[in-house]
């Protein structure tokens, strides 16, 4: 896999592009890109990937990266998106300068164009109400109607722009329409709708408009302002395109170009912001940040690691058709960076007791633990063992069936960094007739884990020792949603009926070993055998919380094993 890693910079259609560019000299050699979010939401890993591309071009072609809040709707907008936003940026490592830029800030500027154009006779105020401008829009097999106030004389348009600036229209009553083509084939160009009247504050201008920028109108601008040369956006703009472009040559300003690629989907949850704001209102998640949400703030506190995102996001690359990626790459991609740095422990989810009959009563001993197999410099360090341990409630079977070779009556196994121990019976709980606590013999020539002898056991297990161990909460995850495809539901149903109960697994009590009871939130560490583990922000001194980032198995590092066999 290795080789495939270390292939040289990524090359897409949209790099092609802003090479030849560069090579004919368009836009003055200059790159310019820009991440636009609009602050009505937390940001997803479909974010994450528009970022990567966009940071990631001004970086390879030595331009200038924007972080730029497309902030024209404020009955959405709050402050509390913004600096979420700045932060998962951030973490993402995209650097945009230090300069965090809003569209809100060029509101006069905006509106100084809004009125060249009608002074140039190219847009009009309607008196038309929103169902009504529908209505005359038409279809797609239908040309529009004019509006019968299209016909407006500019002196008349001037006085009433001016007036719904000022606020002497209530909500609905007017707006601003660019004058196109009410018969076009696009429909985006049946003269849109560039101010609406809202009475509304702004998070940022406060009481200061009452009109604000349709996004058609503003996005144009707010780049061309700011001097990006490639506006690259998702699909679904593409037939906004010619829109784009006749605002920017109405008013003669300058031109970026608008790109578009293909938005991630990605198996088993959602990316939109409605959709998770929905999940998150209704109390679904625990909030934004939930480390089950595609977040970035989720991801975060779900113990993936910013390298992760980012290699996940080289790999899918850039294209122009949609598809859907799986899940599974994602993780795989979170499984070979945790790999690489996590320090691994000993930790038990599903604790069963272990008595070691011949181990003296109060002695206690430590033995010694590899800190990182994968990395020598991480050391070594010391674990307690003693008497009464824990193990996993599923590495003991009373009748194991042929394949399980993990302990049972009168078998020898493995304890990781300590000794072979041998199952000599189990207590059952009497109520449950279920084992409650196993009785084993240790044998003292094995300690380290190799018998002199050189007699064999087919598993190791790993182990906490009773008396030292400090106890954690440890929340388990599995996907967002039972379906690969959430929207595929029974009729009458919603996506939400696919959201998966067992989403969220709450272990409590779970014997860790005594070294982590120190763990501060976010700290990450590979759980022996078990997955990638990391500390929750509600994790307190007394009070551990783990989030299980990813279990270890990886899936996806077969079938690619597969495919190279081939
Ligand atoms: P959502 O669809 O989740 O509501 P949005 O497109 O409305 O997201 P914006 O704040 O407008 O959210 O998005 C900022 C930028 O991120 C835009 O340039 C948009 O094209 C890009 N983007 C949004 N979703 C995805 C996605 N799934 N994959 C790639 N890029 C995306
Ligand atoms: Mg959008």
């Amino acid at each position: 896999m290795a080789n495939q890693e270390a292939a040289g910079p990524p090359s897409d259609f949209i790099r092609d592009i802003v090479k030849e560019d560069l090579r004919t000299g368009k836009r003055g050699g200059r790159v310019c890109t820009r991440f636009p979010p609009e602050p009505n939401g937390y940001l997803h890993i479909g974010h994450a990937k528009s970022i990567n591309l966009n940071y990631g071009i001004a970086r390879e072609f030595g331009g200038r990266f924007n972080l730029r809040f497309d902030d024209t709707n404020p009955v959405k907008e709050e402050q509390e998106y913004v600096d979420s936003i700045i932060d998962d940026v951030r973490w993402l490592g995209a650097d945009y300068g230090g300069r965090v830029l809003f569209a809100s800030d060029y509101f006069e500027q905006m509106y100084r164009w809004a009125v060249e154009l009608v002074r140039k006779g190219m847009a009009y105020v309607c008196d038309l109400a929103a169902d009504e401008v529908t209505a005359y829009r038409g279809t797609l097999t239908r040309p529009g109607r004019d509006s019968p106030y299209r016909g407006r004389p500019v002196e008349e348009n001037l006085d009433l722009l001016e007036r719904m600036r000022r606020g002497e229209f209530p909500d609905g009553s007017r707006t601003l329409r660019a004058r196109i083509d009410m018969a076009s084939p696009n429909l985006n160009m049946r003269d849109p709708v560039m101010y609406r009247i809202m009475h509304a504050p702004h998070h940022r201008t406060g009481g200061a408009w009452c009109i604000y920028p349709t996004y058609d109108w503003a996005h144009g601008l707010e780049d061309s302002i700011e001097g990006i040369t490639h506006s690259i956006c998702t699909l679904e703009f593409e037939n906004h395109r010619p829109l784009y472009d006749w605002f920017l040559d109405a008013l003669g300003i300058h031109h970026p170009q608008q790109i578009e690629f293909a938005r991630l989907n990605l198996m088993y949850t959602v990316l939109s912001k409605r959709r998770l704001l929905e999940l998150v209102q209704e109390g679904r998640v625990r909030g934004w940040d939930d480390p089950r949400m595609p977040t970035v703030s989720g991801l975060r506190r779900r113990g993936y690691t910013p390298e992760a995102v980012r290699e996940f996001c080289r790999r899918i690359g850039v294209a122009k058709f949609d598809g859907v990626v799986d899940i599974g790459l994602l993780e795989h991609c979170l499984r070979e960076d945790l790999n690489r740095r996590s320090p691994r422990v000993m930790g038990v989810l599903r604790p069963l007791r272990v008595v070691i009959e011949n181990y003296p009563e109060g002695r206690a001993e430590e033995v010694e633990a590899v800190n990182n197999p994968e990395d020598p410099s991480a050391g070594v360090r010391r674990v307690p063992f003693g008497r009464v341990l824990y193990i996993e409630r599923e590495d003991f079977m009373e009748e194991p069936p042929k394949e399980f070779f993990r302990l049972a009556p009168g078998r020898e196994v493995r304890l990781r960094y300590a000794y072979f121990i041998k199952c000599i019976g189990a207590v059952k709980d009497p109520r449950t007739g279920e084992p409650a606590e196993i009785r084993c013999t240790y044998d003292p020539a094995t300690r380290g884990g190799d018998a002199p002898d050189g007699r064999k056991v087919k598993a190791t297990l790993h182990w906490v020792s009773a008396a030292h161990a400090a106890a954690a909460e440890v929340r388990v995850y599995d996907h967002l949603f039972t379906k690969a495809d959430p929207d595929d539901v029974e009729p009458g149903q919603d996506w939400k009926s696919n959201l998966n109960p067992r989403s969220e697994e709450v272990l409590t009590g779970c014997p860790v070993e005594p070294g982590l009871a120190s763990a501060g939130p976010g700290s990450r560490f590979q759980f022996e055998r078990l997955g990638y583990f990391c500390v929750d922000n509600d994790s307190r001194p007394g009070a551990l919380v783990f989030n299980r980032t990813v279990a270890l198995k990886d899936p996806w590092a077969k079938i690619q094993k597969g495919h190279r066999a081939r």
